[in-house]
């Protein structure tokens, strides 16, 4: 196994299955150098992460993933480099948090219109230190005896367009952008190739982005050439990340699993804003 790189991974945090700490130990034991956790609206699982890398002797960017809305899509904006103690940015963070804990009550309110009633309580038992998410509340539909898998919960009742997704009002591109980079951080479009054709990559990412991740667990050969030229012809840092979220998750990837060439993360470490070191 390479020396490699994993800038998006996920921890109890938000929605993942590891602890921060189990993220570093599983990072380090596949042979990755730079990482970052970029968890969803939170930054909460950094401090335990950046003790456990300082131990590991692996180099740890803070990172985050803002959920934000751009019409009707989702688009997912990831900040590098972010000053943890920067309030305005902390206090962005909670806002989404909240949109987050109400999504989840219409969630569970339309599941039991459906006759598919769970208890929002043992939903955020399941969901323990980290916010709660749609797996814990799929994870909730099996263990109440719904459906059989997780799998089936999120096909059956919780992706979009089943009975019981629910949309989320939220924060726009360009505000998320600014939070990130007034907190000393660098906004980066998270996996463009959902969002498909080249000119809708591009208004996003003139809404004030300075970097795009184009590697990523989703896209294939040609996305990732679709966004380097895009990235090349603008400029833009190159990102790149497995979006693992752990084993037993919705969707199980290998942290440190992706192909990325050595200049990724190198580039991107030297364009570490200045005054920038780990221990921020
Ligand atoms: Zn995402
Ligand atoms: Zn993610």
């Amino acid at each position: 196994m390479a020396r490699t790189i994993d800038l998006h991974v996920h921890s109890t945090a938000s929605d993942g299955i590891l602890s921060p700490a189990e993220v570093v130990a599983e990072a380090a034991a596949r042979d990755v150098w730079l990482l970052s956790i970029a968890d969803h609206d939170t930054t909460d699982g950094i401090r335990e992460a950046r003790t456990a890398a300082a131990e590991a002797g692996l180099t740890l960017v803070p990172g985050v993933e803002l959920s934000v809305g751009a019409e009707a899509h989702e688009i997912h904006v990831l900040g590098y480099f972010i000053d943890l103690d920067n309030q305005p940015l902390q206090a962005v963070l909670r806002t989404l948090r909240g949109a987050r804990d109400l999504r989840n009550e219409r969630i569970v309110a339309r599941l039991r219109e459906i006759g598919a009633p769970i208890d929002l309580a043992r939903v955020r038992e399941i969901a323990g230190d980290g916010s709660v998410g749609r797996p814990h509340i799929a994870k909730a539909l099996v263990e109440a005896g719904h459906c059989g898998s997780m799998g089936e919960a999120f096909g059956r009742y919780l992706a979009r367009g089943k009975p019981g997704y629910v949309g989320r009002e939220r924060l726009g591109p360009a505000e998320a952008a600014q939070a990130i980079r007034q907190a000393g951080g660098i906004p980066v479009l998270a996996h463009p190739g959902k969002l498909g054709y080249r000119r809708r990559i591009e208004e996003i990412l003139d809404m004030g982005l300075e970097g795009v991740e184009a590697f990523h667990s989703d896209h294939v050969e040609k996305d990732v050439e679709l966004i380097l030229d895009i990235a090349k012809s603008r400029n833009l840092l190159v990102t790149a990340g497995s979006d693992s979220h752990g084993p037993q998750s919705e969707r199980p990837i290998e942290i440190g699993s992706l192909d990325i060439p050595e200049w990724v993360g190198e580039k991107f470490l030297a364009s570490a804003p200045q005054g920038w070191d780990e221990s921020r």
